[in-house]
C-alpha cells in the first residue's frame, strides 16, 4: 500500500453496546421491561395515540438520565478516529441506533438513524427542536412554532422507517472498511448494512460483548467491552497510530 495509512473511508455503525460503559440502560435485556411494559408496548405509534401520557413518561425519563452520563473511551476513540481520517484526506461517517446524544458530546457528527432523544417533533407542522429543559414526566410539551399542545420525542418507533437510509447506502458503496460496534446484529436494517458492506467486498470489522447470531467467518471480530476495545480496534482498522508514511 502506497496510499497514506489514514486515507480510508469508513463507515462506523454503532448500537447499544458502545453507550452500556456510559451507564446507559439496556431496555432490551433478560429485565428489559419498563414498569411491566415490554419497549414495543410504549415504543409505537399506536402506543403514542392510546396512552400518550405513559409514552411520554417513559421517554422523559430516558430524556433526563442523559444529564447524569457521559461519553466514555470509546465514544472518544471514534471522535478522534474522524478527526483522523479526515487529516488523512479520507471520510468518516458515523450512524447511530442510539437515541443518546454521547456521539455529539465526544465531537463527532452521527447520522442517527433512529432519532434523537433530546430534540422533539410537532406531528402537525413537522419542527423538530432540541429541548433539554422540559423534563417534567407529567406535563407535555407545546410546539414553539405552531402551538400545538403535545410533542412527540424525535425517535423511529416500531413501525416506522429509520433516517438517513439513503446516505447510509451511498457511504457503505464507497466505503473501504465498516465497522459495526455494539450492536446485536439482529435490527434490520442495521443488521444487513454489515451484510451489505460485505458482498461488496469492504473490509468488515465487528466489535461486541459477544459475538451477534450474523457474525461471519470474513468479519474481524474483537470481543469485549467497548470502552476497553475500541480504542486499540479503531487503531488496527487505520494501520496504526505509529505507522505514518511520513
Ligand atoms: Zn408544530
Amino acid at each position: 500500500m502506497t496510499a497514506n495509512a489514514t486515507q480510508r473511508h469508513l463507515v462506523v455503525l454503532t448500537g447499544a453496546g458502545i453507550s452500556v460503559d456510559s451507564g446507559i440502560r439496556s431496555y432490551r435485556g433478560a429485565d428489559g421491561l419498563w414498569e411491566g411494559h415490554r419497549l414495543e408496548e410504549v415504543a409505537t405509534p399506536e402506543a403514542w395515540a392510546r396512552d400518550p401520557a405513559t409514552v411520554w413518561r417513559f421517554y422523559q425519563e430516558r430524556r433526563g438520565a442523559l444529564a447524569g452520563i457521559e461519553p466514555n473511551a470509546a465514544h472518544r476513540a471514534l471522535a478522534e478516529a474522524e478527526r483522523r481520517v479526515a487529516r488523512g484526506g479520507g471520510s468518516f461517517t458515523l450512524v447511530s441506533q442510539n437515541v443518546d446524544d454521547l456521539h455529539q458530546r465526544a465531537g463527532n457528527d452521527v447520522l442517527a438513524m433512529h432519532g434523537q432523544l433530546l430534540e422533539l417533533l410537532c406531528e402537525v407542522c413537522g419542527a423538530v427542536a432540541v429541548d433539554r429543559e422540559h423534563l417534567d414526566p407529567h406535563a407535555f410539551v407545546p410546539c414553539g412554532a405552531c402551538g400545538f399542545d403535545r410533542l412527540r420525542p424525535n425517535v423511529v418507533w416500531f413501525g416506522e422507517l429509520p433516517h438517513h437510509l439513503d446516505a447510509i447506502e451511498r457511504a457503505i458503496v464507497r466505503c473501504t472498511d465498516f465497522v459495526a460496534i455494539g450492536t446485536s446484529g439482529v435490527v434490520y436494517p442495521a443488521a444487513g448494512m454489515l451484510a451489505a458492506a460485505r458482498e461488496l467486498g469492504r473490509r468488515t470489522w465487528v466489535q461486541s460483548l459477544d459475538a451477534p447470531e450474523n457474525l461471519d467467518p470474513a468479519d474481524r471480530f474483537r470481543p469485549g467491552r467497548a470502552a476497553e476495545v475500541v480504542p486499540g480496534l479503531i487503531d488496527e482498522v487505520l494501520g496504526g497510530r505509529s505507522k505514518g508514511v511520513g
